[in-house]
């Protein structure tokens, strides 16, 4: 049973609830497992883990659960006054955590970023790109917004990696990306067969090429002609922006190898944040608990170039 961001049935309803009590066991466990002392904790006060968009939601959680486990945490906002709230909350439970203001959708944004990440830790061990923007309802599609939604969950996480790629430690243990991705953005949503194998031939697969498919598909928007070309039918510009991550994570996975540093992609599900209109099958505490458990993998057990539906690593579909 897949994860899904859609639940139109009650009985879809009921299969996603009994995954659900499963996997929470897992994380359960998993939580139970990672006591500060654990002799897997590869981590210290000085590995610094960054998240986007976390003022809120799952990256909120998640850098919550990350500063908890005792690690180095940049909590970064597009908005200062969000952002600064959600630090406060979280100071007020002890946590000492990080801030800095960071628009994904804006390239000087990102840039100001980089910088005072180098002149406040001189590097970064863990990015976690949550930031994410879906302006469609739970069971409509609109590609209204598709601009932006491709600017903030494709370009948005690729120009931020780009900036920080220097700046990864990559030492002693493994560096490591964590890319919030979505299941919708799998190649099994896809149907156009020309796109398919473009995205399907690894060997050939290079960043222009991704690029390529994102400005047809924004092309096909603005001409009004997205309906006939195979693109994916649920959330649309959404599913694009994460088809297109996911092959820009395996694509950086493969040219990174053997240079000490990890990307994977997770999907967390149907989660019940602001994204979701408050709906779904598990909390934002939950989906934090497996990426907290992802971006921490010990450097021994860490693989790199997977796409994890919730706690299991997939290929299925090739990104
Ligand atoms: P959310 O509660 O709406 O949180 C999204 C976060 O991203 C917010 O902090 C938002 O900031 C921030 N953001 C949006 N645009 C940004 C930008 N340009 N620069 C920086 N931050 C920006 O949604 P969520 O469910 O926690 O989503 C987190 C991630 O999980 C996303 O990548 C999403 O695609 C993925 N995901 C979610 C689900 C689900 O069911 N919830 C399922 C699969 C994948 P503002 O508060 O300023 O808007």
């Amino acid at each position: 049973m897949r994860c899904s961001l859609f639940i139109p049935s009650p009985t879809l309803l009921t299969h996603l609830d009994l995954q659900y009590s499963a996997t929470a066991m897992l994380a359960m466990d998993y939580k139970l497992s990672m006591p500060s002392s654990s002799p897997t904790k590869w981590w210290s006060k000085e590995t610094v883990a960054v998240v986007t968009g976390a003022n809120k939601g799952i990256g909120f959680a998640l850098v919550e659960r990350l500063a908890e486990l005792g690690l180095t945490v940049v909590l970064t906002s597009r908005d200062v006054t969000r952002g600064k709230a959600a630090i406060e909350s979280l100071r007020a439970q002890g946590l000492d955590i990080e801030f800095c203001q960071l628009d994904v959708g804006d390239s000087s944004s990102i840039m100001a970023f980089a910088s005072w990440l180098q002149r406040r830790f001189g590097g970064l061990d863990i990015l976690v790109n949550n930031a994410g923007v879906s302006f469609n309802e739970i069971d409509s599609n609109s590609v209204e917004h598709a601009e932006t939604v491709i600017r903030t969950n494709f370009y948005g996480p690729k120009l931020l990696i780009e900036a920080l790629l220097p700046m990864f430690r990559r030492s002693p243990a493994t560096s490591r990306i964590l890319n919030i991705s979505s299941q919708l953005g799998l190649l099994n949503k896809v149907s156009n067969s020309a796109l398919k194998e473009l995205l399907r031939d690894e060997d050939k697969l290079s960043e222009e090429k991704i690029e390529y498919m994102v400005s047809q598909f924004l092309d096909h928007v603005k001409k009004g002609t997205w309906q006939e070309h195979g693109w994916p039918k649920v959330w649309t510009d959404y599913a694009v922006s994460k088809l297109a991550l996911n092959a820009y994570s395996r694509l950086l996975a493969t040219k990174q190898e053997g240079h000490g540093l990890s990307v994977n992609c997770f999907c967390p599900g149907f989660t019940r944040t602001a994204m979701t209109r408050g709906r779904g099958s598990r909390t934002p505490e939950e989906a934090a608990e497996v990426a907290a458990r992802l971006a921490l993998l010990p450097p021994s057990e860490l693989p790199t170039g997977k796409f994890f539906k919730w706690c299991t690593p997939t290929l299925y579909s090739k990104l």
